[in-house]
């Protein structure tokens, strides 16, 4: 099969040799002729796996020890209302920095709640939410702030957090979790879904601070991270597969140096693509050089119907996942932690050939 270069934005490349990995294993998980896949979530063959797993995550984010990790279901999404339900109980009040199309999935879900209303403190409306608000408007009538570290649509996203006094930050990592460092203390709460920089989709990963747990209502158990946390996030079945995979994908990340080893590798490949987009005299980068994400990268030509040729052209030629989201148009070329560097060498040369016939 002609080799292939998959810039999706989520689900998305995985390790090669994660995956030869689970190949070897599928059908005998530690020769114990079952799959993984087959084997019960209570047996002593996954709860070794589920350990390993946050004991790698929590080496990996550098996760102090008052923060507990789950490991759950309902994507991302599920934490839009998740985290409202379980953090938004004395003002009823959130502040949002809406960056685009992720955080007002948050705020329209935040709203749904009785009684529950959602601020919005900063907006990149005004950019087209091709820069990140500089200003945030905190009050002390909030229960918290919500904020995306990484905009997986428009391509912006935070190398610094911003700084919310006595405001408690939840952030949405599900596109640059384990591709760049953050300070997990700075934020009471982070959840990514996995179908990015973790592994297959099916599982979502929260990593919350323990006393805000504690103070949290009695929920309906999946909603309640107090019962989760308590039940060691098998309260039900957990995603058992995804899991694993998650797992194997953090041994892949420690083996390869870690979050600081694979983030200079991350803006290595960022970097040829938005210096080739910079000088470039058909292709151009919408988003404010300061603001640029180091894993999605949205280009365009300016002209649609150009961007579709050049779609199917790349598509044609192995270059699978190009078409950026539909809401923006244009390309987007996602390079989380498992894309090759090469993969961005060669998606310049086509860009070149391209730029030379269309100019
Ligand atoms: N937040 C961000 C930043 C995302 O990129 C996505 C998915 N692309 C979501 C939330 C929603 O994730 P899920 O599909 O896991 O619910």
């Amino acid at each position: 099969m002609a080799k292939i270069y998959n810039f999706s934005a989520g689900p998305a490349v995985m390790p090669k040799k994660v995956l030869e990995k689970v190949q070897t294993e599928l059908l005998s998980y530690k020769n114990s002729g079952m799959s993984v896949m087959e084997i019960s979530h209570r047996s002593s063959l996954f709860s070794e796996i589920q350990e390993n797993a946050e004991k790698n995550l929590r080496r990996l984010m550098d996760i102090p020890s008052e923060y507990d990790v789950l490991f759950l279901q309902g994507g991302a999404t599920l934490q839009f209302t998740m985290a409202p339900l379980n953090f938004a109980n004395n003002f009823k009040r959130i502040g949002f920095i809406n960056t685009g199309h992720w955080s007002q999935r948050a705020i329209e879900e935040a709203n749904l709640i009785n009684g529950v209303e959602a601020i919005e403190i900063a907006s990149g409306f005004s950019s087209g939410y091709t820069k990140l608000p500089e200003e945030n408007r905190t009050s002390e009538d909030l229960d918290y702030v919500h904020i995306t570290l990484n905009n997986t649509i428009e391509g912006t996203a935070y190398k610094e957090v911003p700084y919310m006094k006595d405001k408690f930050l939840v952030g949405d990592m599900s596109s640059n979790i384990l591709g760049q460092r953050y300070n997990v203390s700075d934020f009471g709460m982070i959840y990514a879904g996995a179908q990015k920089n973790i592994g297959p989709a099916g599982l979502t990963v929260v990593i919350v601070r323990h006393d805000l747990v504690e103070k949290s209502p009695n929920l309906p158990a999946m909603l309640s991270y107090k019962k989760l946390v308590n039940k060691n996030s098998t309260l039900n079945t957990p995603p058992v597969f995804a899991i694993y995979c998650a797992g194997l994908v953090f041994e892949w990340l420690i083996a390869e140096g870690g979050i600081d080893v694979i983030e200079k590798k991350n803006r290595e490949k960022a970097q040829l693509l938005y210096d080739f987009l910079d000088n470039s005299s058909l292709f151009s980068s919408p988003v404010s050089v300061k603001n640029r994400s180091i894993t999605n990268i949205p280009f365009v030509t300016g002209n649609s119907s150009l961007d579709a040729k050049f779609i199917a052209m790349a598509t044609e030629n192995g270059f699978v996942g190009l078409k950026g989201h539909r809401l923006v148009g244009g390309m987007r070329a996602s390079l989380y932690n498992a894309f090759p560097i090469e993969g961005v060498k060669e998606l310049l040369k086509i860009m070149q050939k391209f730029e030379l016939e269309y100019k």
